[in-house]
């Protein structure tokens, strides 16, 4: 007789390795598929609190970042310091993914190397996720796990999202392009992240440059299709002063805009991380809210597996949305008023001058909720970005 996973888990990047530690944890038959031998292209740079909240370990981060650099149209910059001592990690994806998967591996889950293809349904209804191994001649029959639920965890553009999840193919992305770089010995600040908001590096998003110790990540994303960011990422490099430098790689990926409206089919399939959209909007930050959500989509599918009712499956959206969903829209508000001119941009980079600004915006971007210690601040910030948005303010 076949055997029967109580969960396959499509996809082994932060959510879903995170998905599948959650359920192995608690004994669960899991399998964990991901089709290998491509590094992610991102940015790497995480919260301490996703560093506290998942274990990552001191050994996965290359470097630590206490300050960044806004960088105006004008070419102003203003320097962002985190007052409070903490820093910002930076993680190479190929090392932190891989343990992020021994991790769920050494907590019982198998791992299966090979691309996910389609979900069928054998004649009992069980959900049958196809793959071909690794290597395999993609015209032979693909290999068969036959599942009690299928966690979709495969990244933005999710083939098990667009095969399961009504909306998931209207999905809206940021399509961003990077180059990993030897980081030059002198004149550079390896703490130090920069961001440009300049209109010649992206119309709608923005450029970054991110140590990684020996190698730094320099990158922009833009909606426009016609946008090259080959291009943009070259001009940027000039700007930066690193058009010298030896290029590692480029590599380019979409970066999902908006969470999904559902993330279960009603029955037996969920979807985790960039599958299900959660990327902060104007930051593009993807690694915690991916991490966050696999842990949450994995209580949700054990409490699924424990029951058998398909409706728990719809409160890890709930769940995921009431404590980011806020957040997410503060940001995407952000995106469109200060990311669509010159104008705005240089404005906004003046704004992130003031003090309580950057206290807000680093305590909220460290450890994903604000305090109420200084509610005037709040309020401050409050009607100054609502005098911006007005246009009671010149922008
Ligand atoms: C250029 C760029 C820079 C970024 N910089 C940052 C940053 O600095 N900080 C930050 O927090 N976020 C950043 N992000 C966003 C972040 O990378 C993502 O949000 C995050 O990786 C999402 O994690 P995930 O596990 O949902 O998906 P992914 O990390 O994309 O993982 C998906 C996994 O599924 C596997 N997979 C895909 N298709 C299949 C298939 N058919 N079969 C089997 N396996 C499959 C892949 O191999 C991969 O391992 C950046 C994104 C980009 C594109």
């Amino acid at each position: 007789m076949e055997l029967t996973y109580d969960a396959v888990v499509v996809g082994g990047g932060p959510a879903g390795a995170t998905a599948a530690t959650e359920l192995a944890r608690r004994g669960r038959k899991v399998a964990l598929l991901d089709r290998a031998g491509r590094i992610k292209p991102c940015g790497g740079a995480i919260p301490p609190r996703a560093i506290r909240d998942f274990g990552i370990p001191d050994s996965l981060i290359c470097a630590r970042i206490t300050s960044a650099r806004m960088i105006a149209p004008s070419e102003k910059g203003v320097d962002m310091p985190i007052q409070t001592g903490g820093y910002v990690g930076m993680v190479n994806r190929d090392q932190f993914d891989e343990w992020l998967r021994e991790r769920a591996a050494k907590c019982g889950a198998e791992r299966v190397t090979g691309t996910f293809e389609t979900l069928t349904r054998d004649a009992d209804g069980v959900a049958v996720v196809n793959y071909h191994p690794k290597g395999a001649d993609k015209s032979a029959a693909p290999l068969r796990l036959r599942a009690r639920l299928v966690i979709g965890a495969d990244g933005a553009k999710s083939a098990v999202a667009r095969q399961c999840i009504k909306g998931a193919d209207k999905m809206k992305y940021v399509f961003a392009y990077h180059e990993i770089i030897r980081t030059p010995e002198t004149d550079f600040d390896g703490a130090r992240c920069d961001v440009y908001y300049q209109g010649r590096v992206s119309p709608d998003f923005y450029g970054w440059v991110f140590p990684h110790g020996a190698t730094s990540s320099v990158g922009s994303g833009s909606m426009h299709k016609g946008f090259s960011l080959r291009q943009s990422v070259g001009r940027l490099r000039e700007i930066a002063g690193l058009d010298k430098a030896e290029t590692i790689r480029g590599e380019g990926a979409p970066i999902p805009l908006k969470p999904l409206k559902r993330w279960d089919n009603g029955k037996d399939v969920l979807v985790a991380g960039d599958a299900a959209g959660v990327v902060a909007p104007a930051s593009g930050e993807g690694i915690y809210y991916a991490l966050e959500c696999g842990r949450i989509v994995g209580d949700a599918g054990e409490r699924f597996l424990a029951t058998g009712d398909a409706t728990v499956l719809q409160t890890a959206r709930q769940a995921f949305m009431k404590d980011h969903g806020r957040v997410f829209w503060i940001l995407g508000m952000m995106q469109w008023f200060w990311y669509s001119s010159d104008k705005r941009r240089e404005r906004f980079v003046s704004m992130c001058a003031d003090p309580d600004v950057q206290r807000l915006t680093w305590e909220s971007y460290m450890n994903k909720k604000l305090t109420r210690r200084d509610p005037m601040a709040h309020v401050k910030i409050f009607f100054k970005d609502v005098a911006h948005l007005l246009g009671l303010v010149d922008a």
